[in-house]
C-alpha cells in the first residue's frame, strides 16, 4: 500500500468486540477506515452495516474479499472459523489482523501464519493486554532489572462474563469455547511479553462450576514454567463478579504488582517494591486497541511489526492448548514447540 493512501479495512464477523472496541479503534486512526462488513446472515450484515455506517454489507468472506476498498481484514469471528477465513484473506492479498485464539489447534494455526508468509501479506493477533501502558511498563522494569532475577509470576484473571456475551463461549466446544481459549490465551500472551521467555510446560486442574456446560470449563488454575525458570500461576474464570484482575512479578530483589490491569480499558496501576520501599509507577494510559492499530497500519505498509505478529499467536495457542491437555490430563505437558 503506497505510504498516503487511506486504508479501507473489511470486517470479517459481525461481533461484539468489533462493535464494542475495534471499529472505533480503526476509525481512531487517520487514514483507517472501516468500509465492509461480512457476516454469515446477510440481514445481519446489512443491520450492523447501517448501525456502524459501514459501506459495504456482505453474506461472504468471498464477497467481501473481492471488494476493491478493503486492503486489510479483522478476523473476529468465532474461533473455528478463524483459519479458513485468514487463509481465504491472504489468498486475496489482504493483510490480516486476526483474533485469539488463532484456530482450534496448532497445525491450523501454523497453515495460517504460513499462507500469510507465502502471500507476502502481514498477519498479527489482537493480543490486546500487550498495547496496555500498564503492561509495557512492567515489561519495561523487568527488563531494566528493578527486581533483579524474576522468579516468579502471578496473573489474576478470574472475571464474571458479562450476560450478553454468555453464549458459544459456554457451550460450544467445536467454536473454541470454555475459558483457557479464551482468557489463558491472553495470560501466556502478556507473560511471555513481559518477561522476555517461553512457556515450556503446564500443569493445572479446570473446573466447571455454573456457566459453562458441555464439558468446557468456566474456570482455571495452572502453573506455566518458562524457559528462564520462572513459574507462573495463572487464574482465570468466567464466575468470579468480585475477584479484582491483576499481575505480579516476583524477582530476587523487588517485586511488580499490577492492579486492575487485566482489563480491555486503559486503567489499573503499577507499584513497585524493593529494598527502598513501595512506589507507585506513573503511566500515561492509553486505548490497547487503538494502539494495536497504529502499529498494524505501518507493518501492513512494511514499516515496523504489528504489536504481536501471527507467530505470537501461535506461541499463546500452543500454551493455552498445553494448560487444557494438562488439565484433561492431569499431569504435566510441554508446551509444543513451534
Ligand atoms: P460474538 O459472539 O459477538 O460474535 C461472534 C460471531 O457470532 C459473529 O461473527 C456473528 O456471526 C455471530 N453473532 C453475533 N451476534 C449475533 C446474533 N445476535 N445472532 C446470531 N449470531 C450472532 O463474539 P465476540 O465478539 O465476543 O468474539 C469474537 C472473537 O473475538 C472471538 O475469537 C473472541 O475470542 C475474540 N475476542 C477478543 C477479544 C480481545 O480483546 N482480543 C475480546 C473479545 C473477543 P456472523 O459474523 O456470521 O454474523
Amino acid at each position: 500500500m503506497p505510504g498516503n493512501q487511506q486504508t479501507g479495512w473489511g470486517l470479517i464477523g459481525a461481533s461484539t468486540i468489533a462493535a464494542e472496541h475495534m471499529i472505533s479503534a480503526i476509525r481512531a486512526q487517520q487514514g483507517h477506515d472501516v468500509v465492509a462488513v461480512a457476516s454469515s446472515n446477510a440481514q445481519r450484515a446489512q443491520d450492523y452495516a447501517h448501525k456502524h455506517r459501514i459501506a459495504g454489507a456482505y453474506d461472504s468472506v468471498a464477497a467481501l474479499l473481492v471488494d476493491p476498498a478493503v486492503q486489510v481484514v479483522y478476523i473476529s469471528t468465532t474461533n473455528e472459523l478463524h483459519r479458513d477465513q485468514v487463509i481465504a484473506a491472504a489468498a486475496a492479498g489482504k493483510h490480516v489482523l486476526c483474533e485469539k485464539p488463532l484456530a482450534l489447534n496448532l497445525d491450523d494455526a501454523r497453515q495460517m501464519v504460513r499462507a500469510c508468509a507465502e502471500a507476502g501479506v502481514v498477519m498479527a493477533t489482537n493480543h490486546h493486554l500487550r498495547n496496555a501502558a500498564s503492561h509495557r511498563t512492567i515489561r519495561d522494569l523487568v527488563q531494566r532489572g528493578a527486581i533483579g532475577r524474576p522468579l516468579f509470576a502471578r496473573v489474576f484473571h478470574a472475571v464474571y462474563l458479562p450476560p450478553h456475551l454468555q453464549g458459544w463461549r459456554l457451550d460450544k466446544p467445536a467454536a473454541g469455547g470454555g475459558v483457557i481459549l479464551d482468557i489463558s490465551v491472553h495470560d501466556a500472551d502478556t507473560l511471555r511479553f513481559i518477561l522476555g521467555a517461553e512457556p515450556v510446560e503446564a500443569v493445572g486442574l479446570s473446573q466447571s462450576a455454573f456457566l459453562a456446560r458441555e464439558g468446557l470449563e468456566d474456570g482455571v488454575m495452572a502453573v506455566l514454567r518458562f524457559d528462564n525458570g520462572v513459574l507462573a500461576q495463572i487464574h482465570d474464570a468466567f464466575t468470579t463478579p468480585y475477584a479484582g484482575t491483576g499481575i505480579e512479578i516476583h524477582g530476587d530483589q523487588g517485586s511488580i504488582i499490577g492492579r486492575n490491569v487485566m482489563t480491555q480499558r486503559p486503567v489499573g496501576e503499577v507499584l513497585l517494591r524493593d529494598a527502598s520501599g513501595e512506589r507507585a509507577i506513573a503511566i500515561e494510559h492509553e486505548n490497547l486497541y487503538e494502539r494495536g492499530v497504529a502499529r498494524f497500519g505501518p507493518a501492513s505498509r512494511g514499516h515496523g511489526v504489528p504489536a504481536a505478529r501471527g507467530a505470537d499467536g501461535l506461541r499463546s495457542l500452543a500454551t493455552a492448548l498445553a494448560v487444557a491437555e494438562a488439565c484433561r490430563t492431569g499431569t504435566s505437558v510441554q508446551v509444543a514447540s513451534l
